[in-house]
């Protein structure tokens, strides 16, 4: 059976209590959509958000945006994959560009925050993908083989990591690769996945950065590409909703 499409929302640091109304109508547009959707709010409103699910007022999975290493300690600021699934997530991003550039974080700290929200029972999203430099170089194939070599831990299967090409220019940008580009890297991540990992063809592979209503169908028509990884799109239910839709 093919994995099930997931349609993620980062909403990085934007959201207040009144952002969960934009949840609420995005559940209420997609009703029953066969597609499993899963916001990643700022840390503020994951215990709220996971409240309304328990309520049955919205129904998206929630996960972290992401997570320290360690399980406890004096990390001030951190927060750690077990208080993460304490508060209702049930994913968390790792790895995100963002975090990479703005926090230095390595492959090996990428895989270590992987295998600690395995150890808390909840799910990796795991980012990769190159830089304009790299993609201008002709670098984006060995920096992808690098990135999920490194940052993908041992411990990683199917049902417990998914991951998310985003290349990081096209992040935020209104920019995207060329359907062709997007095929060529999600096909060289499946054929590291199934020569790595037993269950390789089961895990699922989003595509993120510069997702939208207007080219997410044709984004969703190519091969490998089982769901996106939405940041700015993913904020208001206007422009979700259709993205959601779209891979239904
Ligand atoms: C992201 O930050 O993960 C992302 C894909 O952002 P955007 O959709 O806004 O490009």
């Amino acid at each position: 059976m093919p994995p099930r499409k997931l349609a993620a929302g980062n909403w990085k640091m934007n959201g207040t209590l009144a952002s969960l109304a934009e949840v609420d109508a995005l559940t209420r547009d997609c009703g029953t959509a066969g597609v499993e959707i899963l916001i990643c709010p700022p840390a503020t409103l994951m215990r709220p958000m996971a409240d309304c699910i328990g309520r049955g007022i919205i129904a998206v999975a929630v996960g972290g945006q992401d997570c320290h290493a360690k399980e406890s300690g004096a990390h001030t600021g951190d927060i750690s994959a077990e208080q993460l699934r304490d508060a209702g997530a049930s994913y968390v991003i790792v790895g995100h560009s963002e975090r990479r550039a703005d926090h230095g974080e390595t492959d090996e700290d990428v895989a270590a925050k992987a295998v600690a929200a395995h150890r808390a029972g909840i799910a990796s999203v795991i980012c990769l993908g190159e830089t304009e430099a790299q993609r201008d170089a002709n670098e984006t194939l060995d920096v992808i083989a690098r990135q999920l070599a490194g940052s993908v831990p041992d411990c990683a299967t199917a049902a417990n990591t998914v991951i998310a090409y985003e290349p990081v220019w096209a992040i935020g940008t209104g920019r995207t690769p060329t359907n062709d580009q997007i095929a060529e890297v999600h096909a060289a991540m499946r054929e590291a996945l199934v020569a790595r990992f037993a269950d390789g063809a089961g895990f699922r592979l989003l595509y993120g950065g510069s997702v939208k209503p207007a080219n997410a169908a044709e984004i969703f028509a190519i091969a490998h590409v089982d769901g996106a990884l939405v940041g700015g799109a993913s904020l208001k239910a206007a422009d979700f909703a259709p993205i959601v839709k779209a891979l239904d």
